[in-house]
Protein backbone atom coordinates (compact mmCIF):
# COMPACT_ATOMS: atom_id res chain seq x y z
CA UNK A 1 0.00 0.00 0.00
CA UNK A 2 1.45 3.41 -1.30
CA UNK A 3 2.00 5.27 1.77
CA UNK A 4 4.69 8.05 3.47
CA UNK A 5 7.23 5.56 3.81
CA UNK A 6 6.77 4.02 -0.03
CA UNK A 7 6.81 7.47 -1.56
CA UNK A 8 9.62 8.35 0.34
CA UNK A 9 11.30 4.74 -1.08
CA UNK A 10 10.30 5.68 -4.51
CA UNK A 11 11.58 9.22 -4.08
CA UNK A 12 15.19 7.99 -3.00
CA UNK A 13 14.94 5.38 -6.15
CA UNK A 14 14.22 7.89 -8.83
CA UNK A 15 17.20 10.21 -7.14
CA UNK A 16 19.69 7.38 -7.29
CA UNK A 17 18.34 6.78 -11.08
CA UNK A 18 18.14 10.16 -12.55
CA UNK A 19 19.42 13.41 -10.22
CA UNK A 20 22.12 14.75 -12.14
CA UNK A 21 21.16 13.14 -15.72
CA UNK A 22 20.29 14.54 -18.90
CA UNK A 23 17.30 13.39 -20.27
CA UNK A 24 17.63 11.93 -23.57
CA UNK A 25 13.83 11.15 -24.09
CA UNK A 26 10.27 11.00 -22.69
CA UNK A 27 7.30 9.54 -23.65
CA UNK A 28 4.16 10.67 -21.77
CA UNK A 29 1.36 8.51 -21.98
CA UNK A 30 -1.38 10.78 -20.62
CA UNK A 31 -3.81 13.49 -22.69
CA UNK A 32 -2.50 16.32 -20.72
CA UNK A 33 1.34 15.79 -21.30
CA UNK A 34 1.05 14.29 -24.64
CA UNK A 35 2.95 16.51 -26.46
CA UNK A 36 5.08 17.37 -23.66
CA UNK A 37 8.75 16.28 -24.42
CA UNK A 38 11.57 16.32 -22.13
CA UNK A 39 14.86 15.46 -23.98
CA UNK A 40 17.49 17.56 -23.58
CA UNK A 41 16.10 18.84 -20.12
CA UNK A 42 18.27 18.09 -16.69
CA UNK A 43 16.73 16.38 -13.33
CA UNK A 44 18.36 18.29 -10.41
CA UNK A 45 16.49 16.12 -7.65
CA UNK A 46 13.68 13.80 -6.78
CA UNK A 47 11.36 14.29 -3.37
CA UNK A 48 8.64 13.50 -1.37
CA UNK A 49 6.04 15.68 0.11
CA UNK A 50 3.23 13.84 2.14
CA UNK A 51 1.59 10.89 -0.51
CA UNK A 52 3.11 13.30 -3.42
CA UNK A 53 5.97 12.75 -5.74
CA UNK A 54 8.34 15.81 -6.90
CA UNK A 55 10.42 15.06 -9.74
CA UNK A 56 12.45 18.75 -10.49
CA UNK A 57 14.01 19.32 -13.46
CA UNK A 58 15.20 22.16 -15.19
CA UNK A 59 14.94 22.82 -18.94
CA UNK A 60 17.22 23.82 -21.79
CA UNK A 61 18.35 26.71 -22.38
CA UNK A 62 17.12 27.50 -25.64
CA UNK A 63 13.78 26.50 -23.81
CA UNK A 64 13.98 29.00 -20.84
CA UNK A 65 16.10 27.16 -18.93
CA UNK A 66 13.42 27.58 -15.85
CA UNK A 67 13.11 25.39 -13.03
CA UNK A 68 10.02 22.76 -13.23
CA UNK A 69 8.62 19.92 -11.29
CA UNK A 70 6.92 17.24 -12.50
CA UNK A 71 4.35 16.25 -9.91
CA UNK A 72 2.76 12.20 -9.69
CA UNK A 73 0.59 10.66 -7.09
CA UNK A 74 0.52 6.60 -6.41
CA UNK A 75 -2.78 6.52 -4.61
CA UNK A 76 -3.43 3.51 -4.08
CA UNK A 77 -2.13 1.85 -6.96
CA UNK A 78 0.48 3.57 -8.75
CA UNK A 79 4.26 2.98 -9.22
CA UNK A 80 7.85 4.03 -10.41
CA UNK A 81 10.56 2.00 -11.21
CA UNK A 82 13.97 2.15 -12.50
CA UNK A 83 15.34 0.23 -15.52
CA UNK A 84 18.81 -0.45 -17.01
CA UNK A 85 19.21 0.61 -20.54
CA UNK A 86 18.07 -2.64 -22.36
CA UNK A 87 16.80 -4.22 -19.30
CA UNK A 88 13.26 -5.74 -19.72
CA UNK A 89 10.53 -3.66 -18.19
CA UNK A 90 8.42 -6.46 -16.41
CA UNK A 91 7.54 -4.73 -12.94
CA UNK A 92 3.36 -3.80 -14.24
CA UNK A 93 1.83 -4.62 -17.51
CA UNK A 94 2.70 -1.94 -20.48
CA UNK A 95 -0.97 -0.58 -20.92
CA UNK A 96 -0.58 0.96 -16.87
CA UNK A 97 2.21 3.12 -18.43
CA UNK A 98 2.01 6.63 -18.20
CA UNK A 99 5.16 8.10 -18.71
CA UNK A 100 9.07 7.36 -19.66
CA UNK A 101 11.93 8.74 -18.66
CA UNK A 102 15.06 8.17 -20.69
CA UNK A 103 18.67 9.03 -19.88
CA UNK A 104 21.85 7.46 -20.46
CA UNK A 105 22.35 5.92 -17.37
CA UNK A 106 18.44 4.64 -16.17
CA UNK A 107 14.98 4.57 -17.99
CA UNK A 108 12.40 5.53 -14.94
CA UNK A 109 8.76 4.47 -16.05
CA UNK A 110 5.95 5.65 -14.61
CA UNK A 111 2.94 3.19 -13.96
CA UNK A 112 -1.11 4.06 -13.36
CA UNK A 113 0.49 7.63 -12.01
CA UNK A 114 -2.37 10.00 -10.30
CA UNK A 115 -2.45 13.79 -10.96
CA UNK A 116 0.29 13.87 -13.46
CA UNK A 117 1.31 17.28 -13.86
CA UNK A 118 4.11 19.11 -15.33
CA UNK A 119 4.22 22.86 -13.31
CA UNK A 120 6.94 25.44 -12.28
CA UNK A 121 8.73 24.52 -9.71
CA UNK A 122 7.72 27.34 -8.18
CA UNK A 123 4.55 27.04 -7.90
CA UNK A 124 5.11 23.30 -6.49
CA UNK A 125 2.64 24.94 -3.46
CA UNK A 126 -0.47 25.08 -5.43
CA UNK A 127 -0.53 21.23 -5.55
CA UNK A 128 1.30 20.48 -1.89
CA UNK A 129 0.76 23.46 0.24
CA UNK A 130 -2.50 22.01 1.73
CA UNK A 131 -0.62 19.15 3.24
CA UNK A 132 -0.13 19.23 6.77
CA UNK A 133 3.40 18.46 8.35
CA UNK A 134 5.22 15.16 6.72
CA UNK A 135 5.93 12.48 9.01
CA UNK A 136 9.41 11.65 7.19
CA UNK A 137 9.99 15.33 6.09
CA UNK A 138 13.57 17.55 6.69
CA UNK A 139 10.37 20.09 8.66
CA UNK A 140 8.71 17.55 10.25
CA UNK A 141 6.50 19.37 13.02
CA UNK A 142 4.58 17.41 15.08
CA UNK A 143 3.50 20.41 17.44
CA UNK A 144 1.56 21.51 14.17
CA UNK A 145 0.25 18.27 13.34
CA UNK A 146 -1.14 18.13 17.08
CA UNK A 147 -2.46 21.32 16.58
CA UNK A 148 -4.15 20.51 13.16
CA UNK A 149 -5.71 17.55 14.42
CA UNK A 150 -6.85 19.38 17.83
CA UNK A 151 -9.17 21.49 15.52
CA UNK A 152 -11.29 18.92 14.15
CA UNK A 153 -12.69 17.22 17.30
CA UNK A 154 -15.70 15.89 16.16
CA UNK A 155 -14.15 13.98 13.67
CA UNK A 156 -13.49 10.95 14.10
CA UNK A 157 -9.33 9.66 14.95
CA UNK A 158 -9.82 7.29 11.98
CA UNK A 159 -10.60 9.40 9.19
CA UNK A 160 -8.51 12.45 10.94
CA UNK A 161 -5.09 10.37 10.78
CA UNK A 162 -6.30 9.57 7.26
CA UNK A 163 -6.58 13.48 6.29
CA UNK A 164 -3.50 14.60 4.31
CA UNK A 165 -4.66 17.96 5.61
CA UNK A 166 -3.66 17.31 9.23
CA UNK A 167 -0.43 15.37 9.12
CA UNK A 168 0.78 14.06 5.80
CA UNK A 169 1.84 10.25 5.01
CA UNK A 170 -0.44 8.12 7.16
CA UNK A 171 -2.43 5.97 5.04
CA UNK A 172 -4.99 2.59 6.00
CA UNK A 173 -2.28 0.67 7.10
CA UNK A 174 -0.31 2.87 9.35
CA UNK A 175 -3.95 4.47 10.33
CA UNK A 176 -4.98 0.66 11.78
CA UNK A 177 -1.70 -0.46 13.14
CA UNK A 178 -1.21 2.65 15.09
CA UNK A 179 -4.52 2.88 16.59
CA UNK A 180 -4.33 -0.39 17.68
CA UNK A 181 -0.74 0.00 19.78
CA UNK A 182 -2.68 2.99 21.01
CA UNK A 183 -5.63 1.06 22.05
CA UNK A 184 -7.92 3.63 20.81
CA UNK A 185 -11.02 2.52 18.68
CA UNK A 186 -10.68 4.06 15.47
CA UNK A 187 -14.47 5.56 15.77
CA UNK A 188 -12.80 7.41 18.77
CA UNK A 189 -13.83 11.27 18.30
CA UNK A 190 -10.54 13.59 18.38
CA UNK A 191 -11.45 15.24 21.35
CA UNK A 192 -11.34 11.99 23.17
CA UNK A 193 -7.86 10.75 22.01
CA UNK A 194 -5.81 10.73 25.37
CA UNK A 195 -3.04 11.70 23.59
CA UNK A 196 -2.87 12.74 20.56
CA UNK A 197 1.06 13.89 20.92
CA UNK A 198 1.91 9.99 21.30
CA UNK A 199 -0.77 8.98 18.44
CA UNK A 200 1.02 11.57 15.74
CA UNK A 201 4.97 10.45 17.35
CA UNK A 202 4.02 6.66 17.45
CA UNK A 203 2.79 7.01 13.49
CA UNK A 204 5.96 9.00 13.17
CA UNK A 205 7.99 6.26 14.35
CA UNK A 206 6.52 3.35 12.47
CA UNK A 207 7.15 5.12 8.76
CA UNK A 208 10.85 6.24 9.91
CA UNK A 209 11.52 2.42 10.51
CA UNK A 210 10.38 1.23 7.63
CA UNK A 211 12.49 3.59 5.41
CA UNK A 212 14.08 2.06 3.46
CA UNK A 213 12.79 -1.48 2.49
CA UNK A 214 9.85 -2.46 0.48
CA UNK A 215 8.02 -4.37 3.51
CA UNK A 216 6.27 -2.36 5.68
CA UNK A 217 6.15 -3.82 9.06
CA UNK A 218 4.34 -2.51 12.11
CA UNK A 219 5.50 -5.68 14.86
CA UNK A 220 9.05 -5.67 13.70
CA UNK A 221 8.91 -8.93 11.88
CA UNK A 222 9.39 -8.83 7.88
CA UNK A 223 7.97 -12.45 7.34
CA UNK A 224 4.77 -13.24 5.46
CA UNK A 225 1.41 -12.93 7.50
CA UNK A 226 2.95 -11.57 10.52
CA UNK A 227 4.06 -7.77 9.52
CA UNK A 228 0.96 -6.37 10.86
CA UNK A 229 -1.46 -6.40 14.14
CA UNK A 230 -4.80 -5.42 12.47
CA UNK A 231 -4.57 -4.44 8.90
CA UNK A 232 -5.76 -7.07 6.58
CA UNK A 233 -6.47 -9.40 9.17
CA UNK A 234 -10.24 -10.01 9.73
CA UNK A 235 -11.36 -12.29 11.50
CA UNK A 236 -8.01 -13.42 12.43
CA UNK A 237 -7.15 -13.64 16.12
CA UNK A 238 -5.33 -10.42 17.90
CA UNK A 239 -2.23 -10.91 18.30
CA UNK A 240 -2.41 -9.76 21.94
CA UNK A 241 -5.39 -11.12 23.32
CA UNK A 242 -7.06 -13.89 20.58
CA UNK A 243 -10.22 -11.81 19.89
CA UNK A 244 -11.02 -11.66 16.05
CA UNK A 245 -9.98 -9.11 14.29
CA UNK A 246 -12.64 -6.57 12.85
CA UNK A 247 -13.40 -4.90 9.54
CA UNK A 248 -15.58 -2.33 8.77
CA UNK A 249 -16.19 0.53 6.53
CA UNK A 250 -15.11 3.79 8.45
CA UNK A 251 -15.77 7.09 6.16
CA UNK A 252 -14.66 6.22 2.96
CA UNK A 253 -12.37 3.71 3.46
CA UNK A 254 -12.32 0.04 5.43
CA UNK A 255 -10.75 -0.38 9.05
CA UNK A 256 -9.92 -2.81 11.13
CA UNK A 257 -9.79 -3.33 14.55
CA UNK A 258 -9.68 -5.38 17.77
CA UNK A 259 -12.74 -4.45 19.77
CA UNK A 260 -10.93 -5.74 22.93
CA UNK A 261 -8.04 -3.84 22.75
CA UNK A 262 -9.45 -1.08 21.42
CA UNK A 263 -12.62 -0.34 23.42
CA UNK A 264 -15.03 2.60 22.30
CA UNK A 265 -14.39 5.59 24.31
ZN1 LIG B 1 -6.95 -7.62 21.10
Amino acid sequence: MPEGDTVWNTARVLQRALAGARLTGSDFRVPQLAATDLTGWTVRESASRGKHLLLRLTSPADQGGRDWTLHSHLRMDGAWRAYAPGERWAARPAHLIRVVLRSPGAVAVGYHLHELALIPTAEEESLVGHLGPDLLGPDWDPDEAVRRLAAHPDETIGEALLDQRNLAGVGNLYKCEVLFLRGVSPWTPVRAVPDLAGTVGLAQRLLAANRGRWTQSTTGSLHRGQTSYVYGRRAQPCRRCGTAIRKEELGERVTYWCPACQPDR
